[in-house]
């Protein structure tokens, strides 16, 4: 991929966040449910943004990449296991997000996978879809537990959340050799 390429991916990635939070905001397919549907895209987008530009910068080898982006979405699955339901409706109801949106949680799951890739890189990519997932969270509605074992609560101003992972993005795009 050219450095172009990945500014573009970065852009798009960029605006696409933007859109699903105002969608959300404005809740614009009506139904809450419905309009919950549309988050996993923000945080597939920012995961895009958040991984790919330091993979190709560390020539991380594609399926930690993919492994990191799968569990950037498969952490919301803990939304479902907390509500005991498939309903969206029990998942989004929940008085705050469940405990694998917190930090210490993240950094296990980033440590085992660099454990089972043998590799820093494949431990600091899951770490960094994780984060920027939770961080994402930490900057919208509801409460997000993210220093659990403490249930000392950060709310994250939401241009800090999306101005921080956009430098971290670039900083990265730009110092890509590959690129
Ligand atoms: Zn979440």
């Amino acid at each position: 991929m050219t450095r172009l390429k990945l500014l573009i991916l970065i852009a798009t990635c960029f605006l696409v966040q933007i859109g699903v939070d105002q969608a959300l905001k404005d809740n614009l397919l009506g139904k809450l449910e419905w309009t919950a549907l549309l988050d996993p895209v923000a945080h597939l987008a920012l995961a895009l943004m958040v991984v790919i530009p330091l993979a190709m910068r560390c020539k991380t080898p594609r399926w930690p990449v993919l492994v990191a982006l799968f569990l950037a979405l498969a952490i919301d699955l803990d939304h479902f296991i907390a509500a005991g339901s498939f309903s969206i409706h029990d998942a989004i109801s929940l008085p705050h997000r469940p405990i694998a949106h917190s930090f210490a949680v993240a950094l296990g799951v980033a440590s085992l996978c660099g454990i089972i890739f043998r590799s820093a890189n494949a431990a600091a990519l899951a770490a960094l879809a994780l984060i920027s997932h939770i961080s994402r969270d930490g900057s919208g509605g509801g409460s997000t537990p993210m220093f659990w074992p403490s249930d000392f609560e950060w709310k994250i101003p939401w241009s800090w959340h999306l101005g921080f992972w956009l430098l971290f993005s670039l900083t990265n795009a730009l110092r890509c050799r590959a690129a």
